[in-house]
């Protein structure tokens, strides 16, 4: 049977591990301070933003909430960035993506000091993962190595395979697999025989944003399958792009949506923030 990766637990035994160095950091004098910057009205990140709010209420991590109208403009929040760079009391600066269409999220990211760029988008900070420096790592993939590591799986010599090449996923996941020394494989849209090509995978980690597009021909038997991808089906049911009931019986291990990467993005966000101190 296969092993379902208990994301939930797992991204709790880090908040809790992440609360026990907040407590002890305070009896030192020091505090952690998360600047959150909020731009629009978007419903999708105000849930985002509450949450990460939260799991920093949980931990001991104060707090900031910038919560902008739509119209403001670039310059205003380029301005509240340079404003919390400077500012000592803050440790971790997050810019809500995705930012209304009149800002350039680029000019956004890379104005954040690289060291509080808790969301590790950061062109420095990209720049040392793909060097092995230490750097904030992105959170979403930082997460799924914690969650193949927690759960016993190795990665040495593995044949990873990713599907999806995006900066804040793809990329920078198939750059943390290479530093533990899988042989990794990027698949992306214009890739040939992609069965073919995903089958060879000992661990396949799967970001395409595409609903259970991933059955079990994509799937070596015995392979772990970690699904990054998290959409509302028809049905408004949460799902991943594997499809989880096609493949279960399948695979050695796999991560379910919702439950499975999906808690973890906040809580490596948290650490982050805890780290940047
Ligand atoms: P994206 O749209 O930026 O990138 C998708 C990637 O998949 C692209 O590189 C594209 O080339 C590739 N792709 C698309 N169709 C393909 C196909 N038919 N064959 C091969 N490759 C194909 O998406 P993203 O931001 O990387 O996110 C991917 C998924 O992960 C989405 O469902 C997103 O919602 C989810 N996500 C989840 C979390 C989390 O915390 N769990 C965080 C970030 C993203």
């Amino acid at each position: 049977m296969a092993l379902v990766i208990d994301g939930k637990k797992i991204s709790n035994e880090i908040k809790d591990e992440l609360k026990l160095k907040v407590e002890k950091m305070k009896e030192e004098g020091k505090q952690v301070t998360l600047a959150v910057v909020l731009v629009g009205d978007d419903p999708a990140s105000k849930v985002y933003v509450a949450n990460k709010k939260k799991a920093c209420e949980y931990i001991g991590i104060r707090s900031l909430s910038y919560e902008l109208p739509e119209q403001t403009s670039q310059a205003e929040l380029l301005a509240l960035v340079e404003k919390l760079n400077n500012d000592t009391d803050v440790n971790g600066i997050l810019v809500q993506l995705p930012l209304p269409a009149h800002i350039d999220e680029e000019a956004v990211l890379a104005a954040i000091s690289p060291a509080k760029d808790v969301d590790g988008f950061h062109p420095m900070n990209v720049g040392k993962l793909s060097i092995g420096q230490k750097g904030m790592v992105s959170c979403t993939p930082a997460g799924v190595i914690e969650l193949l590591k927690r759960s016993g799986i190795g990665i040495e010599g593995k044949e990873c395979v990713i599907i999806g090449r995006s900066n804040i996923v793809g990329k920078p996941m198939a750059l943390l697999m290479l530093k533990e020394n899988a042989t990794v494989t990027v698949c992306h849209s214009r890739t040939k025989n992609l069965k073919e090509v995903a089958k060879r995978a000992d661990i396949l980690i799967v970001a395409m944003g595409k609903p259970r597009f991933v059955n079990k021909e994509y799937v070596k038997e015995g392979a772990v399958v970690i699904d990054v991808g998290i959409h509302r089906d028809e049905n408004n049911k949460l799902c991943g792009d594997v499809d989880y009931n096609d493949v279960v019986d399948h695979v050695s291990a796999i991560t379910p949506v919702p439950g499975g990467v999906g808690p973890m993005t906040i809580a490596m966000l948290m650490k982050n923030c805890v780290e940047s101190v």
